[in-house]
C-alpha cells in the first residue's frame, strides 16, 4: 500500500538492477547430444538414461544430474507416456510430449546437458507413438523452435534381423533429416519390462552375435546417427545375484569383428539395457567396449517407492484416519511423501552416474 510500481516493475526489487542472472541451459541440442556421445565414448564413460513417468521424477533425474555434474539422458517409455497423459486419455504419444515440454522447460534451471529419448518402441507401436513422436518435433523444427527428443529406440529385436534392419533403415532416414538419433536392437533382452514379456525366448537368442553386429552396421552405417543395443544376457527387471549371466565380452567381439572389416572409426556407440543388479566391475568393462548409454529403471523405481513406503509405514495413523480419527493433513498431503521419493530417486541416479564415471564430466558450457 503506498508504493507506487511502475508497469513492469516487481514490488521488492531495484529496477536499476539487473535481475539476478538464472543461466539458462535448456535441454541439449542434436550437435550438443553428438558432443555428449562422442565425449562419453573417447573418455570411457557411459549416460544413465533414467526412465521417467511425472513431475517429481524429472525433477529427481534433472537434481540428480545437476549435483552429479554429469550429464545424461531422461527417456520415456510406451508406457510411461500413456501413464503421464492419465488413465481416461491413455495416448502414450500424448504423454510422451508432454513429459518432454515439461523437461525442456525445467531443464533450463540447471547447468548439466540433458538429452530427450524415448525407450523401446516395438514394431506394432510405430505408428502410434514413434510417428507422432517424430511429427512433433518436424512441427517444432517448421516454427523455428528445436527438436523435442534428441534420440528416438525402435526396438525390432522380435522380428528376423534383415526385417528389423528394413524398418530400422527406414525409421533411420526419417530421424536423420530431423537431425534425431536412433537406437535400434538385434538380440533380445530377457525378462518384462513395461508389458513387454520376453521369459519364454530361448536363452541363445539373448546373445547378439558378431555376425549380428556386423549385419547392423552395415546396414545402418551412411544413414544417419545410431545406438545399438546388443544383447550380452541382459534381463529387464530385478534378480537375486548370480541368476543373471552376463556376457560383456560379446560386445568387445561384436565391436572386433566391425572394426576388423570397416576399420577403427566403424566402432558402434553400444547401449546396455536390464543392467539392475549388475555387479560395478561389470558395468565398468562394458565402459571399455564402447557402451555409451545404460538406461536405469528398476532400481530408480525402488529408490522411489522406498522412502515413501518408511513415509507410511512410520506414519500410519497420520496418512489413515483410524477409528474416527481425523489423520494428520501434513502427512497424507501427497507433496509431502512424493518429495522423498524424488529425493531416494535422486540418490540412486547419482550412484548410477558415480558407476558409469560420467560424474564431474559435463560438457555444458564448453559446447
Ligand atoms: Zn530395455
Amino acid at each position: 500500500m503506498g508504493s507506487s510500481l511502475t508497469t513492469g516493475q516487481v514490488k521488492g526489487m531495484n529496477p536499476a538492477r539487473p535481475v539476478k542472472h538464472i543461466p539458462i541451459m535448456p535441454v541439449a541440442t542434436p550437435a550438443q547430444y553428438r558432443a555428449m556421445l562422442d565425449a562419453a565414448q573417447k573418455g570411457g564413460y557411459a549416460y544413465p538414461a533414467i526412465n521417467v513417468t511425472s513431475l517429481p521424477t524429472i525433477n529427481g533425474a534433472l537434481k540428480a544430474f545437476a549435483d552429479a555434474k554429469s550429464d545424461g539422458i531422461i527417456q520415456v517409455s510406451t508406457g510411461g507416456g500413456e501413464f503421464a497423459s492419465g488413465t481416461s486419455v491413455k495416448d502414450m504419444a500424448l504423454g510422451a510430449i508432454v513429459l518432454a515440454e515439461a523437461t525442456h522447460r525445467l531443464a533450463e534451471r540447471y547447468n548439466v546437458l540433458v538429452a530427450l529419448h524415448t525407450d523401446h518402441c516395438h514394431p506394432n507401436k510405430v505408428e502410434k507413438f514413434l510417428k507422432p513422436l517424430l511429427a512433433a518435433t518436424a512441427e517444432r523444427r517448421a516454427a523455428g523452435r528445436g527438436n523435442l527428443f534428441n534420440s528416438h529406440m525402435f526396438d525390432g529385436s522380435e522380428l528376423p534381423l534383415d526385417e528389423n534392419m528394413k524398418i530400422s533403415t527406414e525409421l533411420l532416414k526419417e530421424c536423420a533429416e530431423l537431425d534425431i538419433i536412433l537406437e535400434v536392437e538385434a538380440g533380445v533382452v530377457g525378462g518384462e519390462e513395461d508389458g513387454h514379456d520376453t521369459s519364454g525366448v530361448p536363452a541363445d537368442k539373448l546373445y547378439t552375435t558378431p555376425e549380428d553386429m556386423v549385419t547392423v552396421y552395415e546396414a545402418l552405417n551412411g544413414i544417419g546417427r545410431f545406438m545399438f543395443a546388443a544383447t550380452f544376457g541382459n534381463v529387464h527387471g530385478s534378480y537375486k545375484p548370480g541368476a543373471v549371466k552376463l556376457k560383456p565380452t560379446i560386445l568387445r567381439d561384436g565391436q572386433k569383428a566391425v572394426t576388423d572389416k570397416h576399420g577403427a572409426a566403424a566402432e558402434m556407440d553400444l547401449v546396455f539395457h536390464g543392467g539392475s543388479g549388475t555387479p560395478l566391475e561389470e558395468i565398468r568393462e562394458t565402459l571399455g567396449y564402447g557402451v555409451i548409454k545404460m538406461n536405469i529403471d528398476t532400481d530408480t523405481q525402488y529408490a522411489f517407492t522406498r522412502p515413501i513406503a518408511e513415509h507410511m509405514f512410520k506414519n500410519y495413523d497420520g496418512v489413515l484416519k483410524i477409528d474416527g480419527e481425523i489423520g494428520d493433513k501434513k502427512l497424507y498431503d501427497p507433496r509431502g511423501y512424493l518429495k522423498k521419493g524424488e529425493a531416494g530417486l535422486a540418490t540412486r541416479l547419482q550412484q548410477a552416474c558415480d558407476d558409469l564415471l560420467s560424474t564431474g564430466k559435463s560438457i555444458c558450457g564448453s559446447i
